[in-house]
């Protein structure tokens, strides 16, 4: 009698094409389960790691976790209305049918949108920083406040950027005051070319403190650098009907601070600009010219995709168009709407909750918001649904929030309910 063999990892991997993936990919799902296997179940667990390698591939998820920026789950979102049937006018002027510059769309209709003289865009504000920095203070010293020499996360820390960048770090100040006349000795006595002023984006300094503004850095002779992190373009919010919502309170914005005297702007594409991943440098031409030339800004440019997303982002923005920015219409909604949305799709779970910006931005601010709540931890059979759902556990409780829910999507909320026998 033949002996029990397990079938051919060839056999095995066709087997498993109604899976959708290539087949070199089931050949390995298929390898992996014969060299593991008993084979009696080697079919079984073949199917498994199919299925478990199709779910580790990028795909669009629920956010049902109240957190509008969320950082696992690729901050904003926002895409490209891209036509791939053609070619894109990337660097191609087509009045004069000569070589044009990436950098003439998306990003002078930025820095149109915050009243900046000129602006280019990079991979995201780490790249914007670091190319500051190289381009106009390599071999030199830059001025920072003590309590501004910030980590924000992912291993962005300021000294390191500093490093990176060729330029000397001169500290000044302590970690809860600084004052202007210790800005005022390190530019007389260095051979300082830039101020650099770091926005706090996910910390708050309280008690016994004390800080230089922008307008006072202003003043003293050098070039002033305002890594603002977030990407508000301007604090009156004028793509919003009803103005700037209570929580933004005092988050700096692109415009002000550049009217406040600062020389140059650096922000993210993805937190409160709402668009894909980018940095933005903005600001006087000069210097904005200086770092376009600088040969970093060539490995750190971004490709039309993303220039082609903020482009349509910036032109929503100029159009003061903010329901057309899903970061802003999210941001919005009213309790009452989301109310009305939440007892659509189960009554009997209805609650109120608290959404957050999220993405290291606004740290302690909270926007009213309503939800569904669940007894139990139901968060993993909710990622295994199609779409998958992403939900908030707390204290043995499951949150569905639907502020950062997309009401096409209350659909599948309720059916992934259903599943879950609670409705
Ligand atoms: C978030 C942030 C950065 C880094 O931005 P990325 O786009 O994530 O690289 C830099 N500086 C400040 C102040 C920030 O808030």
């Amino acid at each position: 009698m033949a002996p029990d063999r397990p079938p051919s990892v060839d056999r095995l991997a066709r087997s498993l094409a109604d899976t959708g993936l290539p087949h070199p990919l089931l050949v390995d799902a298929a390898r992996q389960a014969v060299a593991d296997g008993d084979p009696a179940s080697v079919e079984e667990r073949a199917r498994d790691l199919a299925e478990s390698m199709g779910r580790h591939l990028l795909t669009g998820v629920v956010n049902a976790t109240g957190v509008l920026l969320h950082t696992n789950l690729g901050r904003a979102p926002w895409g490209a209305a891209i036509d791939d049937t053609r070619y894109s006018t990337l660097e191609f002027d087509l009045s004069t049918g000569d070589r044009g510059s990436r950098q003439d769309r998306a990003p002078a209709l930025l820095a149109r949108a915050c009243g900046a003289e000129a602006a280019i865009v990079v991979n995201n504000c780490a790249s914007a920083v670091l190319l500051v920095l190289a381009a106009l203070a390599e071999g030199r010293g830059v001025v920072v406040s003590r309590g501004e020499l910030v980590e924000i996360g992912g291993g962005f820390r300021i000294p390191d950027v500093m490093a990176q960048s060729g330029a000397r770090l001169i500290e000044v100040g302590t970690t809860n005051r600084t004052r202007l006349g210790d800005f005022a000795s390190a530019v007389a006595g260095d051979d300082a070319a830039l101020i650099l002023n770091v926005h706090r984006s996910n910390y708050r300094i309280e008690g016994f403190t004390e800080s230089v503004g922008v307008s006072e850095l202003a003043d003293l002779g050098l070039p002033v650098v305002a890594d603002i992190g977030s990407g508000l373009l301007d604090v009156a919010c004028p793509w919003l009907a009803d103005g700037p919502p209570p929580w933004l309170a005092d988050e700096p914005a692109a415009r002000q601070t550049l009217e406040a005297g600062a020389d140059l702007v650096t922000f993210s594409g993805d937190k409160l600009l709402g668009g894909p991943q980018a940095g933005v440098i903005a600001g006087r031409a000069d210097l904005v010219a200086a770092c376009a030339a600088h040969p970093l800004a060539r490995a750190l440019r971004p490709g039309s995709l993303i220039l082609h997303a903020l482009q349509d982002l910036a032109l929503a923005y100029l159009r003061r168009d903010g329901d057309a920015i899903p970061f802003w219409r999210m941001a919005t909604l009213t309790v009452d709407d989301l109310r009305y949305r939440a007892a659509a799709i189960a009554p009997d779970l209805v609650a109120d909750t608290m959404a957050v910006p999220g993405g290291g931005t606004l740290p302690g601010v909270e926007i009213p918001s309503v939800g569904l709540r669940l007894p139990g931890n139901h968060a993993a059979a909710l990622r295994a649904g199609t779409p998958p759902v992403i939900a908030r556990v707390a204290d043995q409780t499951t949150l569905l929030d639907l502020r950062t829910v997309h009401p096409n999507d209350d659909a599948v909320l309720g059916a992934a309910l259903d599943r879950l026998g609670v409705r």
